[in-house]
C-alpha cells in the first residue's frame, strides 16, 4: 500500500510501498478514504514535538482519518455494531482503556495514549489498524472528506468552547472572542454560535481572507488585528459590542502575539480556552489573571463523545466545511503551504 512516512526528522516525508498492516484481535482494518492535513503534522515533521516525545522513525503521519471497515478482529463483540463496508471516523486518541481518565470517557489524556499519526500508522496511507473502541461510524449523508478533519480541526474548537460553556462563561449580553480562523477556526466561529447561549461571537485574525470565513459562518463581528495596539483593537471591540472587553475567548492559534493580545482584553472573571500550539510558552503578566479572577483552560482535541456530537451535527447539516482536496502525491506541496500560513479553511486528502 502507499504511505507517506517520516524517515529523517526536518525532511520530506517519503511517499513509498509498503505491506499492508495486520491487525491484532481487538482491531479493525481500516481502508482510508480521507485524510485532514493539520499543522502538527508539519510541525511533527519539523521535530516540535521531539522535546516532549522523541517518536522513533519511520513514522506514517496523518491522523484527521475517515474510511471504510475493511476487515473486523476476532474479538471485536458483535454487539459494537461493525459491518464490512460501513463509513467510519477514527478517534484520535487512543487510551489504555484503564486509567481513571479513560474510564471517565477522556482517553485523549489518558498517560498512555496512543495517536494515529505519531508512530508506525496513519492516515496519509492506504489502510490503517484502529482499535474497535475508537472508530465512530459516520452517517451516510457524510462525504469522506468531511468527516476526515471533524477528528481534530472540527472537534478541538468544540471541546474547547464546551469548557467555556460548562465553566458559565457563555450566554447572553457576553462577548465571545475566537480568536485564529485557519483549520479549527473556521469551525470554532460555528460552534461559537451554536453552543454561545446568545453571546455575541468576534472573530480576531490577521488575514482579511479567514475574517471573510468567519463572516460567512456567522461571527456577529471581525476585527482585523494586523498591526494594530490592543487599546486600538479594544476600541473597535466597543464599537462593535458596546464592551472594550471579552467574556471568553477561544484561542484557535495559540501563537505567541496571540496571548497577549486575548489576555489584554480577557474581561473581568473571564475565561480564556487555549487549543491552538502555534507558539509553545506562554507569557503574561500575572496580576490582572489574580485580581480579575480570571481562569485559563487547556484544552486538548476531544474524546469519543465529542466526536459523536460534531459528527451528528454534521449529519444534520448544522456545520459548514471550508475544504480543499487534494491527492496523495501532493502531500509535500501541501504541507509546505501550510508551513506558508497558505491554506483557508483545511487540505483534505481523498485517495
Ligand atoms: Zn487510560
Amino acid at each position: 500500500m502507499k504511505a507517506a512516512r517520516i524517515h529523517e526528522y526536518g525532511k520530506p516525508v517519503v511517499l513509498e510501498d509498503v505491506p499492508i498492516p495486520e491487525i491484532q484481535a481487538d482491531e479493525i482494518l481500516v481502508q482510508v478514504k480521507a485524510c485532514g492535513m493539520c499543522r502538527s503534522d508539519a510541525q511533527l515533521i519539523d521535530g516540535y514535538f521531539r522535546p516532549f516525545a522523541d517518536i522513533p522513525t519511520p513514522i506514517t503521519i496523518g491522523h484527521e482519518i475517515s474510511g471504510v471497515v475493511h476487515k473486523i478482529g476476532s474479538s471485536v463483540p458483535k454487539i459494537a455494531g461493525f459491518e464490512e463496508g460501513d463509513h467510519v471516523g477514527v478517534a484520535p486518541g487512543w487510551g489504555d482503556g484503564v486509567c481513571r481518565h479513560c474510564l471517565v470517557g477522556n482517553a485523549h489524556i489518558c498517560p498512555n495514549v496512543r495517536w494515529p499519526g505519531f508512530g508506525p500508522f496513519g492516515g496519509f496511507a492506504e489502510f490503517l489498524p484502529v482499535p474497535a473502541r475508537y472508530l465512530i461510524k459516520a452517517d451516510r449523508r457524510l462525504k469522506f472528506e468531511e468527516v476526515a478533519p471533524l477528528t481534530d480541526a472540527g472537534l478541538t474548537p468544540y471541546r474547547g468552547i464546551k469548557k467555556l460553556r460548562d465553566a458559565g462563561a457563555l450566554g447572553p449580553n457576553r462577548v465571545l472572542g475566537v480568536f485564529g480562523i485557519g483549520g479549527l477556526g473556521s469551525y470554532g466561529i460555528q460552534y461559537a454560535k451554536l453552543l454561545g447561549g446568545g453571546a455575541k461571537v468576534v472573530a480576531f485574525a490577521r488575514n482579511p481572507d479567514k475574517l471573510a470565513i468567519a463572516k460567512k459562518y456567522g461571527a456577529d463581528h471581525v476585527i482585523a488585528i494586523k498591526g494594530k495596539s490592543s487599546a486600538d483593537i479594544a476600541k473597535e471591540l466597543e464599537k462593535a459590542t458596546g464592551q472594550p472587553d471579552l467574556d471568553a475567548i477561544i484561542d484557535c492559534a495559540g501563537a505567541t502575539e496571540m496571548f497577549q493580545l486575548g489576555f489584554s482584553l480577557l474581561a473581568i472573571s473571564g475565561h480564556y480556552a487555549n487549543v491552538g500550539l502555534v507558539g509553545d510558552r506562554l507569557d503574561v503578566p500575572l496580576l490582572p489573571r489574580v485580581n480579575r479572577e480570571q481562569t485559563f483552560h487547556g484544552s486538548y482535541w476531544g474524546n469519543n463523545i465529542d466526536l459523536m456530537e460534531v459528527m451528528a451535527l454534521a449529519a444534520e447539516d448544522r456545520i459548514r466545511h471550508t475544504i480543499k482536496i487534494f491527492e496523495f502525491d501532493q502531500i509535500n506541496e501541501y504541507l509546505d503551504l501550510l508551513r506558508a500560513g497558505e491554506i483557508v479553511g483545511r487540505a483534505v486528502m481523498k485517495l
